[in-house]
């Protein structure tokens, strides 16, 4: 197989990071006789820096233009004062925009190795956690009008909630075809006992079920689900929602996970063509030191795989490196604990590149 990956270096760390996710997926394709070609694409404050703009047209381009983007990260703080048109998150905002990524996806995923890690009980953690979040991204309250305006003398603050049948539709879809490539259970998020936008959120994903026949639906009120991530996140395999309802559950299920820097995600839209990230920042405390955990970026390139390029046993072999790492004991600075071996962010990528077998 031959795809073109958009490869944005971006900011802080993000070159580190990167650097190793590529060394992976290069003994991948000569493990199983792909060819990815990598394309440089300038974004963030190093954009800002070359061209004054965080994201040219012509950079753009080039990642619509490919078959997926790998992003390390943005940002920093020597561009805290340029405008705001000129701030480098502005580009990530715009090349989602540009991609059309409407969803966001985040797995919430404890590895043994690591359970330590999590603020969660051991009783609890034992059961295993491994589900993702399907975040709507586009649309709903933050995408409605915004205003505040006197009514009956007092400022009034309003902002609308959208939703209408079509984009409940394809983020449903997304929601399936996501559970359909793992353990066939989706549970639909909403607030149905008082939205009408929820009501509709809950109709259209019963209507959709009766295409996936072998994905189990089933219903749970926002609230309930907050109470459910901490008290018994094993039950959960996808989990699909509106925009702002995700972005405050995927939030809370990263926490109980323990560790940023393990975290990947990925942004589909209408096509095949993602856009994946690990969900941390640029680090700017730890850029250039070589102390930043690179599988966050790695777990996100094995997603592309899997989601974008339909390679899953690809994916799996990375996915069973980085476990035969931390088996080994390997552990960077954010995640090292007492008995382990400390590494660098380089010997990481390098460690996990070696483990790499086919499966
Ligand atoms: P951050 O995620 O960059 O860092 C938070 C803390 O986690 C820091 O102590 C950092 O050292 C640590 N950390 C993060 N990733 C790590 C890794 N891979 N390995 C080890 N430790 C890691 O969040 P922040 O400090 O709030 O933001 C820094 C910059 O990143 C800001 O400019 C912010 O706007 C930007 N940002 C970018 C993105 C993106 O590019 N998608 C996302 C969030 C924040």
């Amino acid at each position: 197989m031959v795809k073109n990956i958009a490869v944005i270096r971006g900011d802080g760390i993000g070159p580190e990071i990167v650097e190793q996710a590529l060394k992976v997926l290069n003994k991948v394709a000569k493990a199983y006789g792909h060819t990815f070609n990598y394309t440089d694409v300038d974004m963030g404050g190093c954009a800002v820096d070359k061209y004054g703009d965080p994201l040219p047209e012509a950079e753009l381009k080039k990642c619509v233009e490919s078959d997926s983007v790998l992003l390390g990260a943005v940002g920093g703080n020597k561009w805290n004062d340029v405008p705001g048109y000129m701030r480098p998150e502005k580009g990530l905002l715009r090349l989602r925009a540009g991609m059309g990524v409407y969803s966001n996806n985040r797995p919430a995923k404890i590895w043994k190795q690591l359970a330590d890690a999590s603020p969660l009980k051991k009783s609890i953690v034992d059961k295993g956690i491994n589900f993702i979040i399907v975040r709507e991204l586009i649309g709903g309250i933050y995408f409605g009008e915004h205003k505040t305006e006197e009514v009956d003398g007092k400022p009034t603050a309003i902002d609308i909630l959208t939703y209408n049948e079509e984009e409940i539709e394809r983020i449903g879809r997304i929601g399936f075809e996501t559970a359909r490539k793992r353990n066939k259970k989706l549970c639909s998020v909403e607030k149905s006992n008082v939205l009408d936008s929820s009501r509709l959120w809950k109709k259209v994903m019963h209507k959709l079920a009766d295409e996936y026949p072998d994905v189990e639906l089933s219903d749970m009120l926002v609230d309930n689900c907050a109470m459910q991530i901490v008290k018994n996140p094993s039950q959960f395999d996808v989990v699909v929602t509106e925009n702002m309802f995700g972005d405050i559950l995927s939030d809370e299920a990263s926490m109980i996970t323990g560790s940023i820097g393990m975290i990947p995600s990925s942004s589909l839209g209408a096509t095949t063509c993602g856009l994946y990230e690990p969900i941390h920042g640029s680090a700017p405390d730890i850029a250039g030191r070589d102390l930043a955990n690179p599988i966050g970026t790695i777990l996100s390139a094995a997603m592309m795989l899997r989601y974008s390029f339909d390679l899953d046993e690809e994916a799996d072999a990375i996915e069973n490196a980085v476990s035969a790492y931390l088996d080994a004991g390997y552990r960077t600075a954010d995640i090292m604990s007492d008995g382990m071996t400390q590494v660098g962010c380089e010997k990481c990528g390098d460690l996990v590149t070696e483990n790499l077998r086919k499966v």
